[in-house]
């Protein structure tokens, strides 16, 4: 698929944009009991972490000089700007050796003042998601934090001994480094999979460029961990490339910002647009079949009457959610605006376009959004255009997806249409 999900919302920074409300989602009871459990054993861990570590000077430095260089990065993206769909960030430079070099309550303790001038200097997100993100970090660093300190009881004391060494330090300070990230990714994804649970496992976990930037923050990480455990000075060299490393990844995010629509991750209108004229040449060029599909959410106004805009914006999102979860990876899905998206399928004839555009309608119709009093359900219309059975480029593929799906709302809605009656069709009502 080729929608921008945007991921990027997801770990070190939100669950993911397709997370709903604890208690808001189609497996609500489970999101209402796992976020509170998460988030208490965390505080638990916390006041039992306080109440039992002796703290020292050197420590208390070392965690006091970490946090500032996290607040300086938090500050250096605020001025960048960091809109939905920017999430990733490298502050596991500084929460890894938080957790790696000091005792465990600290690695409790760092996402709580990070995470907060992130809600309140950078970006303000639903209030129990950031709680949910601060106690997932917290408490996959306090158990790198055990595991890493039953190997080398006293990283700092030691001085750069195990540095030094190099062994077995440094390739159990990488373990525990990926033992963060796994721990870290886990915990949130549960919710988010609570939260979303048409969401397959694998879009919530894991996609390459993820992958790839968990790589780059354990490196930094390990990186940063090995500097500060040597002289807690040189953290002052260490800042300026984590600052610009940080920007260079902010402004990457920035740039696949401007291809999605914020409120649901997909591609935007003009994003689609672009990517389905690619996919057009490309049909035009090798004479492949391509399908247009046009859907429109039925009396979607009768939805924010009755519920408010906000609920209307979860249906939006467990729509295009949804439409996400049910088409192939090369197909190009699209919000083209209110309550409108457009599903370009390469390959796909007749008899495949409708079957698809038939199998997302029945998955529409299941949905069901919470609301204040029980669950909002909605429809969906679909209309349906072929490559030249309707249409050669895409002006006229979407001006005949327009007359289908205006069929289909003139017919009674939730359902799908072709733009003409060509004879009966398997779908048309
Ligand atoms: P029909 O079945 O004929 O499509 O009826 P409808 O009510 O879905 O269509 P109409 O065009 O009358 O209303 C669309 C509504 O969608 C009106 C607008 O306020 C709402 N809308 C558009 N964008 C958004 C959005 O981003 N969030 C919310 N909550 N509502 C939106
Ligand atoms: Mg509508
Ligand atoms: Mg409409």
């Amino acid at each position: 698929m080729t929608a921008v999900q945007s991921s990027a919302e997801d770990r070190g920074g939100d669950l993911t944009h397709t997370s709903r409300r604890p208690g808001g989602s189609g497996r609500p009871s489970l999101l209402a009991v796992y976020v509170p459990a998460v988030v208490l054993l965390h505080l638990a861990l916390t006041a039992a972490g306080l109440w039992r570590t002796s703290f020292r000077l050197e420590d208390l430095l070392t965690f006091t000089a970490l946090l500032a260089c996290g607040a300086v990065c938090i500050e250096a993206s605020r001025r960048l700007g960091m809109p939905a769909g920017v999430a990733r960030d490298l502050l596991s430079a500084w929460w890894l050796p938080v957790a790696l070099l000091l005792p465990p309550v600290y690695a409790l303790l760092i996402p709580i003042p990070l995470q907060t001038l992130l809600q309140f200097r950078v970006r303000r997100t639903l209030l129990y998601r950031r709680i949910m993100v601060t106690s997932a970090l917290g408490l996959a660093g306090a158990c790198a934090s055990v595991v890493f300190h039953s190997v080398i009881p006293e990283p700092l004391a030691d001085g750069p001994g195990w540095v030094v060494d190099g062994y077995p330090g440094i390739p159990v300070a990488v373990a525990c480094a990926a033992l963060f990230t796994v721990l870290n990714t886990g915990i949130v994804a549960v919710a988010a999979h609570a939260a979303a649970p048409g969401n397959r496992w694998r879009e919530v976990l894991w996609n390459r460029e993820s992958l790839l930037l968990d790589v780059v923050e354990l490196c930094v990480g390990v990186i940063v961990t090995i500097t500060s455990a040597v002289s807690p000075a040189l953290l002052l060299l260490a800042l300026p490339p984590v600052v610009l490393l940080q920007r260079s990844l902010m402004h990457q995010q920035l740039q696949a910002a401007a291809r999605t629509d914020a409120k649901t991750g997909l591609l935007n209108a003009a994003a689609w647009q672009r990517e389905a004229d690619t996919e057009l040449s490309r049909a035009q060029r090798t004479d492949e079949a391509l399908a247009l599909l046009l859907i429109d959410i039925d009396h979607f106004k009768k939805v924010n009457d009755n519920h408010g805009h906000l609920i209307g914006d979860q249906v939006l999102i467990g729509v295009a959610s949804t439409l996400c979860g049910q088409v192939r990876d090369y197909d190009v899905v699209g919000r083209f605006g209110g309550e409108e998206f457009v599903v370009l399928l390469p390959g796909a004839d007749t008899v495949e376009a409708c079957r698809i555009a038939e199998r997302l309608r029945g998955r529409v119709r299941r949905l069901a959004v919470p609301a204040d009093h029980g669950t909002v359900a909605v429809t969906i219309s679909v209309g349906v255009a072929l490559l030249h059975t309707h249409g050669s480029d895409l002006i006229e593929l979407l001006a005949a997806a327009d007359l289908a799906l205006y069929r289909a709302k003139e017919s009674g809605r939730d359902r799908v249409c072709l733009p003409a009656v060509e004879g009966p069709h398997p779908t048309d009502d």
